[in-house]
């Protein structure tokens, strides 16, 4: 069946949806995107994708194409008419298409930004199979560009990075930087050492994950250490448990990396008990 989504004011069938072939996201990817989950039917943390959606706006000198309030709203129908239970809401926003290909930013005025939404349905998003078995990742370096706090849609190295994973028969690939893990593919990464969670500080060479946000935060209220230092792979490879979180994946246990298998192999306590706690407390603010 197909799928509403919404373009630029107007809710329509995913096969009458249209961008203009001068949008400046298909051009130069000069666009924003957040993605927010579902779970029963409500939004996890939609406050926090808005907050992240407006400095990716701000930082890029873009216009936002409508108001938090309006963005629940459309969020909202769309999760409705499409009936999504679990799953994702994609939001999109690009500089529009001026009509033209120019390096030169073009006027707001005449030129509006693009707003796109749409929904992907993931039936028992928060029973992933791997949530029990964790998964493997390989490390690759990090050629990204300098400012991935910024979340923009030039994911064609990220992408070529979970296909590096593939080719390897694992599941993602966790970048390295100067000796030091960055972020995985679409995700941010931490290890565990006994009851201490180790995860990369905030800076411009990573995403301000909002599940890093959460998951932190809950981890102090539950009285666990979190140190926030850049770690190596051969730190990770040692400890005793990693994961890495994300908004679709929330908190999901890693057991192997670059072929070396993390303690026993198996999802550790403190993940299994972070993730727990993340669910709970996601459902609970759910709106
Ligand atoms: N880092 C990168 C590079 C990502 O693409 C994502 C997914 N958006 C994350 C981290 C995790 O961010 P969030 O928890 O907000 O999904």
């Amino acid at each position: 069946m197909s799928r509403t989504v919404y373009v630029n004011g107007t809710y329509l069938p995913e096969e009458d949806a249209k961008i203009s072939i001068f949008d400046r996201g298909f051009l130069m990817a000069d666009g924003v995107y957040e993605v927010t989950s579902v779970l029963g039917g409500k939004l996890i943390d939609f406050a926090g994708h808005c907050k992240r959606l407006a400095r990716s706006l701000s930082e890029l000198d873009m216009a936002a194409p409508a108001t938090d309030d309006e963005l629940l709203a459309i969020h909202r129908e769309l999760v409705a008419v499409n009936g999504v239970t679990d799953g994702m809401v994609y939001l999109q926003i690009t500089r529009g298409a001026p009509g033209d290909r120019d390096f030169v930013f073009p006027d707001p005025a005449t030129t509006p930004p693009t707003l796109v939404l749409f929904t992907q349905s993931r039936p028992g998003l928060a029973g992933h199979p791997a949530a029990a078995t964790g998964m493997k990742v390989i490390s690759i370096p990090d050629i990204r560009w300098g400012r991935r706090d910024i979340k923009t849609v030039q994911l064609l190295y990220p992408s070529m990075g979970k296909m590096m994973a593939r080719k390897a028969g694992c599941d993602d690939a966790w970048m390295v930087e100067d000796g030091f893990v960055t972020e995985g593919t679409s995700n941010n990464t931490y290890i565990v050492r006994g009851n201490r969670i180790v995860t990369r500080h905030l800076s411009s060479d990573i995403l301000q994950g909002i599940t890093r946000a959460a998951v932190l935060r809950l981890a102090a209220e539950a009285r666990m250490e979190v140190e926030e230092r850049p770690f190596t792979i051969e730190e990770a490879k040692a400890a005793d448990e990693a994961f890495f979180t994300s908004a679709s994946a929330f908190v999901m246990p890693v057991v192997e990396i670059d072929g070396a298998a993390l303690g026993d192999g198996t999802p550790g306590p403190v993940t299994a008990r972070l993730r727990d706690i993340y669910l709970d407390e996601m459902r609970k603010s759910a709106i």
